[in-house]
């Protein structure tokens, strides 16, 4: 076996941008070979020079809803990298904002079941063989809009709230051999972490930042950090958690006078 191959593998999904673009590097520089699965080919293709230099990278196009599609990304991961001993089930609809109930319809309401909950469901399914083999674990992206909302936010709630149950459910179906635990970010901002086509430069106001009582905004690095910890030995005793990342933005109370 070469030395690249003895290194563990890890599948990001959603791997080409934002959080999952920060996952994925973060990965790269502890050492992990990184298949990063993504929509989305252009953002893909840039990953793979960006990276180029951290470790061995891989990417495979990949629609997270698609049984098809699902199967192919793991035989080709297994090819490319060995077998997998990560899961991190990041690609999703991140914008939680649907409109009003009465005018969600039902093919918008399916595809985010369909991205953000079915998704998590079938990649599991079907890298579950590889990940006993290896007594890997899964980490699974939830949100904190999985317990608390604003309006018009259904569909996406509706996903998260299900993806914690799926993990905890998980959990007990896969242990001993598989660890899954689900993390819950709350405010992270990406625009710097788009492709080049679609990168923004963020702009806050105190007002953002001050809502989080560690008085900043989260980014890419807050949850990569804890994917380290979750993927290592130190989380060994550790399965079917959700672990809420927010700068404790949602244990804030907040009262309006008049
Ligand atoms: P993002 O839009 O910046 O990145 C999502 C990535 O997933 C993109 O590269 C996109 O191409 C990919 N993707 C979308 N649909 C896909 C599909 N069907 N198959 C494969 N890939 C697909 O979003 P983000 O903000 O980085 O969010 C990443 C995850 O974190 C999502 O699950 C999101 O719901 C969750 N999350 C984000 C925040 C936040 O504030 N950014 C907060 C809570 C939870």
């Amino acid at each position: 076996m070469s030395e690249s191959k003895s290194r563990p593998v890890a599948l990001v999904t959603g791997g080409a941008q934002g959080i999952g673009r920060g996952i994925s590097s973060a990965l790269l520089q502890q050492g992990w070979q990184v298949m990063v699965a993504d929509i989305d080919g252009e953002a893909g293709t840039e990953c793979i020079h960006l990276f180029d230099s951290l470790g061995k990278v891989a990417f495979h196009p990949v629609d997270v809803s698609r049984e098809d599609q699902v199967k192919e990304l793991i035989k080709v991961t297994n090819e490319k990298l060995g077998p997998i001993s990560l899961l991190v089930n990041n690609a999703g609809l991140a914008n939680p904002y649907t409109g009003a109930l009465e005018d969600l319809d039902l093919t918008t309401w399916q595809r985010y079941l369909d991205v953000n909950l079915t998704g998590v469901f079938l990649c599991c399914k079907y890298a579950a063989a590889d990940l006993r083999a290896t007594q890997g674990s899964i980490i699974n992206l939830g949100s904190t809009r999985a317990t608390q909302s604003e309006p018009d936010t259904e569909a996406y709630s509706a996903s998260k709230g299900g993806v914690l149950s799926l993990t905890h459910s998980l959990a007990i179906s896969l242990g001993p051999d598989v660890r899954v635990n689900a993390i819950s970010p709350g405010w992270i901002e990406v625009g710097e972490w788009q492709k080049n086509s679609s990168r923004y430069q963020p702009f806050h106001s105190d007002e953002d930042h001050e809502q989080h009582p560690v008085g900043r905004m989260g980014k890419p690095d807050d949850v990569a950090g804890m994917v380290l910890w979750l993927a290592s030995d130190l989380a060994g005793f550790v399965t079917g958690q959700n672990f809420i990342l927010d700068g404790g933005m949602s244990r804030k109370m907040v009262y309006k006078e008049d």
